[in-house]
């Protein structure tokens, strides 16, 4: 019999991620390659509305992990309601997006079951049939091969941006879904979940504007600011930031980009004085076309970048903007 896929979608309040979507598209393509079944598990309360959205997307099997203690998350829930899950599917391969909620309970659940975890992959690859992940390391300055050892299931994590959601692939007719019922009681469950924060109101939602302008340290003060404004303006585009200028409060913390601020994917993306940090590069690399601008030739956004100038901001800002004002 084929080996399965399994797949660990994320839902908050009834609301899939985005990571979850390009998760899907990396089971996808790995059952694709494998001929292995497909299956999606969504843990929750009530989940039957996303499970029948999953069941559209071509999987074999959808698996409505959901229990009264799922509500709110927990590790100690979530690890031991998909163990339930893992131990009766018997998975060859257990795929998840990597967010904070993974981060917290997926080493958990693959160590209960005495197994590894390679977090945070980046790609796939097979090599003489034997299935090899990426991931980096050294802020992104490297990458390495990982491989599983030992016998399956194996567990192993995408980082944001790593598949395209818009890939997904729909299939013909929805896929059979299942509820596991799952056995919990509520000493198990060692935390007190406690009100969600309320996320601010965006202001701007840079994940829909076509050009971002985006600065970063390299910008020195706050005064400098309206330089890369002015710019943002003539391109029609939207100023985003890296972190140190939302934490400096320079910008509202809206406008940040990266594993903390937001992932997004527009057709040019300016970097202007950005290292390319690894936090920073995984919310901008799904940009169509980088163009970063930075004095340091080795800075590592060069790397991502599709057009790089080594130069200095305070000369190159001035200069695009005034052949952007005699168009
Ligand atoms: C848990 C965690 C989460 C994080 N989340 C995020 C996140 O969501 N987003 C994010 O951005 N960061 C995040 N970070 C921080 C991240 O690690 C980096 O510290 C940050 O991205 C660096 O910002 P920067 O590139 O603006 O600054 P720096 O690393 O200081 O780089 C400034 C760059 O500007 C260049 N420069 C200086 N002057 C000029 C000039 N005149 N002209 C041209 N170039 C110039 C320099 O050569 C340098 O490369 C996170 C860190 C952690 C630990």
């Amino acid at each position: 019999m084929a080996e399965t896929i399994l797949v660990i979608a994320e839902q908050r309040q009834g609301q899939l991620n985005r990571q979850s979507w390009e998760t899907l598209v990396a089971g996808q393509q790995l059952a694709a390659a494998r001929g292995a079944r497909l299956a999606i598990a969504i843990p929750g309360k009530d989940v039957s509305a996303l499970a029948s959205e999953f069941a559209a997307k071509k999987p074999d099997e959808v698996w409505r992990v959901e229990h009264g203690l799922l509500e709110r998350y927990t590790s100690d829930g979530y690890a031991a309601a998909l163990e339930q899950l893992v131990k009766q599917l018997q998975p060859a391969l257990v795929l998840f997006p990597h967010t904070y909620q993974v981060r917290d309970f997926a080493p958990k659940l693959a160590a209960s079951l005495g197994k590894g975890m390679i977090g945070d992959c980046i790609a796939y690859r097979h090599e003489n049939g034997r299935l090899v992940f990426v991931r980096q390391m050294f802020q992104g300055k490297t990458a390495a091969d990982v491989t599983f050892a030992g016998a399956p299931p194996w567990f192993a994590s995408f980082q944001a941006g790593a598949f395209r959601a818009d890939q997904v692939a729909r299939g013909a007719s929805p896929a059979p879904i299942t509820a596991i019922a799952v056995d919990l009681k509520p000493e198990q469950i060692r935390t007190k979940p406690l009100e969600l924060f309320r996320e601010a109101k965006q202001a701007v939602d840079l994940t829909q504007a076509p050009i971002l302008v985006s600065i970063g340290r390299g910008i020195k003060a706050p005064e400098n600011i309206p330089l890369a404004e002015k710019l943002a303006k003539l391109l029609g585009g939207e100023l985003a930031a890296s972190r140190p200028i939302c934490d400096e409060g320079w910008l509202p913390m809206d406008r940040q980009i990266g594993s903390s601020g937001q992932t997004v994917a527009p057709k040019l993306y300016l970097a202007l004085g950005i290292s390319g940090a690894i936090q920073h590069v995984v919310g901008m690399k799904g940009a169509r076309t980088i163009v970063a601008i930075n004095k340091d030739a080795n800075a590592p956004i060069f790397e991502v970048a599709d057009y790089g100038i080594v130069g200095d901001i305070f000369e190159l800002i001035p200069a695009l903007t005034e052949e952007l004002e005699k168009k």
